[in-house]
């Protein structure tokens, strides 16, 4: 008898991300090393193909409670560009971002937000709030969540376990 094989859906817009979501994986698992939440994000380019910047929480190892990891990266890639406006730059996060992160994704003109885990206690992408796509703002970047959702979850769970 052939054992069975869980099929796992192939949603061709979120399998898209994939490779970047493992970038921000690598960059959440440096989070670790300086005592940090492992959260990671990257920005890529309009196209895709270029990592402009990437980031880690780093909330304790620099003392700084704005030192999340899409904050550092947004502007990292801005300072790269030489310019405030991401316009059409996607951002990919491990974890869904906060009300903070949310605005700045917001106000960087980012045009599209790629996460893996949910927040439900403190998400402004979907969760708790949803920041990223108030109609009442006039950027509304485009949101992919669910991007290897389960890895991103896990390093989370891999960290408070462990403390
Ligand atoms: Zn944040």
């Amino acid at each position: 008898m052939v054992p069975q094989v869980p099929q796992v859906p192939v949603d061709p817009v979120r399998d898209r991300w994939q490779a970047a979501m493992r970038l921000a994986l690598d960059e959440a698992r440096r989070a670790v090393r300086g005592g940090d939440v492992p959260v990671g994000a990257v920005v890529l380019s309009p196209d895709g193909t270029t990592v402009l910047a990437t980031g880690h929480n780093e909330r304790e190892a620099t003392g700084d409670p704005t030192a999340h990891a899409e904050i550092l990266a947004i502007r990292r890639a801005a300072a790269r560009l030489g310019e405030w406006r991401l316009n059409g730059c996607t951002l990919v996060v491990t974890l869904e971002p906060c009300t903070m992160c949310a605005g700045a994704i917001v106000q960087s003109r980012i045009d599209r937000v790629v996460y893996g885990a949910r927040d439900e206690k403190a998400g402004a992408a979907g969760s708790l709030w949803d920041v990223i796509r108030d109609r009442r703002l006039n950027h509304r970047p485009e949101v992919v969540e669910g991007v290897l959702a389960a890895d991103c979850a896990r390093l989370l769970t891999d960290f408070f376990r462990d403390r």
